[in-house]
């Protein structure tokens, strides 16, 4: 059908045709066909029922904010300084507040001019930002598997094929690096960047060592690959731990995205990029066309926030929070998960990745573990070539360490089922197996 013809309505008793679901499908650039609803949103409005046990979501843990205080704080935003909060304001953010974000990554190791930073509307319009200034359609990105979900959707939304570089307990494996640049050397494909998360990785909760962070850059550098890092967990280590960034081993070919959200507020949707000087320049300008400016109130607030309050003693605050639910976790599934279930023991951040035994799948269990009053993510999601049906991904920064530990119960409950089925008759799956396995902690 062509745009000029308009739709015909369905008749009665006829099965609806795609174009009768949405008249608009033939309109849509071809870059859309990429954009599918994450297995994560799908599930929220079922994992968000208060009998369900969410350890799906991602969701800080903002009880722990002094709300009084800060909206004391936002009301004199706009009292004293309304005029510029409320106004248009610099496609690249408020000067100030470059300043202070340069003194945040100063705590792992950043060295920055506030020339350098932008402001985006959280990291994930860095994300988006970065894959538009570099992704042409089949270019290919190379990212650890498993990856974040919102970073595989924007690279699927500008048709950037994702490599993924598999990883053990110590991060991304340098020598399967390696062997992904060279294959992709033979099959002739540009590779544009490596988008990798070294701390407290979502959804893996491994970190990449010291010894390893030099080892990337290098290859990186010899391949003449940029590298995209992403580090909204990286002061969340549980004993206030912090690792050097990738970007102070080589802030020439690195772009560094950061966030608010996991150390202050998601909801105000703050974070930014640091990005070689070129680099820059080209960010600011692809910022203006998204968004003209970030919202300047909520910039205002964020570095008013930083100037009054002891913010360090606030991500202390959250550290302390979340390792009391990843250890709620870690005992229970140590308690109750049945033999042949492996995870991921992390350090700081907010999850856990679970590898569970041959034959199970993650996806297909789902509807029952919900019934059984339980979400997770499964395994599909974080990966862009539909491994991951073995895996799940636990979070233990929203529900409290009780509903933690209830939540692994009757995970368990589930599981021991799904076993059992598949004692009695074969495998519970139909879906093929296959990519690179994440190994175990019992193997790597
Ligand atoms: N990167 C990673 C690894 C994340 O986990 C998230 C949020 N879950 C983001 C980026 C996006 O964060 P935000 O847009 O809230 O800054």
């Amino acid at each position: 059908m062509t745009s000029s013809q308009p739709p015909q309505p369905a008749r009665p008793g006829s099965t609806p045709s795609r174009q009768n679901l949405d008249p608009h499908l033939d309109r849509y650039a071809a870059r859309t066909a990429g954009m599918t609803a994450s297995e994560i949103r799908a599930l929220f409005a079922v994992a968000s029922r208060p009998e369900v046990v969410s350890l799906a979501g991602g969701m800080p843990n903002l009880a722990a904010l002094p709300l009084d205080s800060l909206s004391t704080q936002m009301a004199e935003v706009v009292a004293e300084d309304g005029l510029v909060a409320l106004q248009y304001g610099s496609a690249q953010g408020v000067p100030v507040l470059r300043e202070q974000i340069c003194e945040v990554m100063a705590m792992e190791g950043i060295t920055a001019h506030p020339d350098d930073v932008v402001v985006t509307v959280g990291s994930q319009m860095g994300l988006d930002m970065v894959t538009r200034l570099f992704c042409d359609p089949g270019d290919v990105v190379i990212a650890e598997g498993p990856s974040y979900v919102g970073a595989l959707g924007s690279f699927a939304a500008y048709q950037a094929n994702v490599v993924h570089v598999a990883m053990d307990d110590d991060g991304l494996v340098p020598e399967n690096l390696r062997e992904a640049l060279a294959q992709a050397a033979k099959r002739g494909q540009r590779v544009k960047f490596l988008y990798t998360i070294p701390n407290f990785h979502n959804p893996a909760g491994v970190t990449l060592s010291v010894e390893r962070r030099a080892e990337i850059v290098e290859i990186c550098a010899e391949h003449d690959v940029l590298i995209v890092e992403d580090n909204p967990y990286g002061l969340l280590g549980f004993d206030g731990q912090t690792y050097p960034s990738l970007h102070s081993l080589a802030p020439e070919n690195v772009v560094y995205l950061g966030s608010f959200s996991k150390t202050f507020a998601s909801g105000l949707r703050v974070g930014w990029v640091l990005a070689p000087h070129a680099v820059r320049e080209k960010l600011v300008l692809a910022a203006e066309s998204a968004t003209l400016c970030p919202p300047t109130l909520n910039q205002l607030v964020v570095s008013r926030y930083l100037e009054t309050h002891d913010w360090k003693g606030q991500i202390k605050t959250f550290r302390e929070n979340y390792r009391e639910r990843r250890d709620a976790m870690l005992s229970a599934l140590e308690q109750h998960l049945p033999a042949g279930c492996t995870w991921t023991r992390p350090e700081g951040g907010f999850y856990v990745w679970v590898t569970v035994p041959e034959g199970v799948d993650t996806k297909a269990m789902l509807p029952r573990a919900v019934t059984a009053r339980v979400a997770y993510a499964s395994g599909t999601g974080f990966y862009a070539d539909g491994f991951g049906s073995r895996q799940m991904r636990l979070s233990y920064c929203y529900p409290t360490p009780e509903r933690i530990r209830e939540g692994v119960r009757r995970l368990a409950g589930v599981l021991e089922s799904e076993m059992e089925l598949m004692r009695t008759f074969g495998s519970v799956t139909t879906r093929a197996v296959s990519g690179p396995q994440f190994p175990s902690p019992d193997t790597a």
